[in-house]
This record gives C-alpha cells, structure tokens and sequence, in this order.
C-alpha cells in the first residue's frame, strides 16, 4: 500500500538544437516530483541558464525549476533527496540548487560525465556537490527504487514508484517518446548504445507499468 504517493510532472520548457541532426526538432523537458512519506524526490531538473556553449548550440524557451516547483507548493530546500537519470546538461542543469545533496546517479554515469563535451562541467560540479553514486538497482525509500537503463547514454537509470495506481515507472529519457514506448514508433537514434537501448527499453515493458513518464514527451503511457 502506497498511500499518497504519486508522480508529478514538471514541464521545463523546451530546448531546440541549432545545427546537428536535431537542427530545429524542438525537445520538450520534463523533471518529476515524487510525493513520498519518505521524500519529495525530484527526478531530474532541467537545463540550467546563462552558459554561452549551450546557448550557442541550443535555443532555450526554459521555465525555471524553481518556478515549476513553486506551483506544486514546493521548495528546493524541502526536496529530500534528487535522482537525476542522467548527466546531460539539460538533466542536471539546476543541480546545484540541492547543493549538500545527495544527489543519486549510477556509478556508470559518474565516470562518463567527466569527459570532455559530456556536459556542462561546471552544472555537473559545484562547491557541496554530494553524488551518492549508486551501482545497478537500489531503493531510495520504501517503494522508491531505480533500475539501470544504459542505451542513451552508459549509466542511464529509470525510477520505479509504488503507486496507489500500481507501479510507475518514470522513464526519463530511456525512451524518447511514449510512443516510441508502445512500440509505434522507432527511437531518434543517436544514443550511446543502440543495443543496450533496446535492452533496456524492453526490461521496462516486462515490468507491466500502470504508467510511464517521460523527460521529453508531455504524454503519460497508460496501460
Ligand atoms: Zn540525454
Ligand atoms: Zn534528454
């Protein structure tokens, strides 16, 4: 039983590539609350601002996670604990905002993180930057677990919630769309580990969800 527990989507705006292959394909960005007895936990928190690498790569139409988080009566300073899928700039930008921590990532990901273009360093580092850095499955709280999902990048991980729904599953960006998660369409490509990708993708179906959550796509996967 899970009373109470729920996930809460946070629209961040949208981030739309200058050049590449993605040149112009706008990117919704979406972090989560967990309402939790043990928590709140957030699931990632967006881009952050004011980096000129990114904003000469990236147009941002951002809606700041401070804001996003205010209207669902929140605070940064009452999250318990963040979970970030992974390290992309536009995943941890505002980590800095939960400064003590802990801040969970897997161990994988850690490590990728470090290298050169990876991610903005310095949104990725910070003075009181705490990583709990975490090795495959591992319980945050009770009915709050993470599962390791690499493919779109090494150390990739989804959160799993025990719901009064049933189990919720919040994606993040193990799937790029929920359609792409029912199978009706193909993944954009570009991952890390196209394999691995599909690996994972099929480790989340066979979980039989109630529902799944994306970081780049508004729409919730119901069963
Ligand atoms: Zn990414
Ligand atoms: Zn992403």
């Amino acid at each position: 039983m899970a009373t109470g527990v729920e996930v809460v989507p946070l629209a961040l705006g949208q981030v739309t590539p200058r050049r590449g292959p993605f040149a112009g394909k706008r990117a919704p960005i979406h972090a989560f609350l967990i309402r939790d007895p043990g928590g709140p936990f957030l699931v990632d928190i967006g881009a952050g601002s004011g980096h000129d690498g990114i904003d000469t790569l990236y147009e941002q139409d951002r809606i700041a996670l401070t804001d996003a988080l205010a209207a669902t009566g929140c605070a940064p300073a009452g999250i318990a604990a963040v979970i970030n899928t992974h390290l992309h700039f536009d995943h941890c930008g505002e980590n800095r905002l939960f400064a003590g921590g802990p801040i969970y990532v897997q161990a994988a990901e850690y490590k990728a993180a470090a290298a050169y273009a990876y991610t903005v360093p310095e949104w990725f580092q910070f003075p009181r930057a705490i990583y709990e850095q975490l090795t495959g499955e591992a319980e945050i709280a009770s009915g709050v677990s993470v599962l390791q999902t690499p493919g779109h990048t090494p150390g990739h991980q989804s959160v799993l919630v025990e719901t009064e729904g049933g189990l919720a599953i919040i994606a993040g960006h193990a799937a790029y769309t929920a359609a792409e998660y029912a199978d009706r369409e193909p993944a954009p490509g570009g991952d890390w580990d196209d394999a691995a990708y599909e690996r994972s993708l099929a480790l989340l179906r066979a979980l039989a969800p109630g529902r799944v959550y994306f970081s780049h796509d508004a729409v919730i996967w119901e069963r």
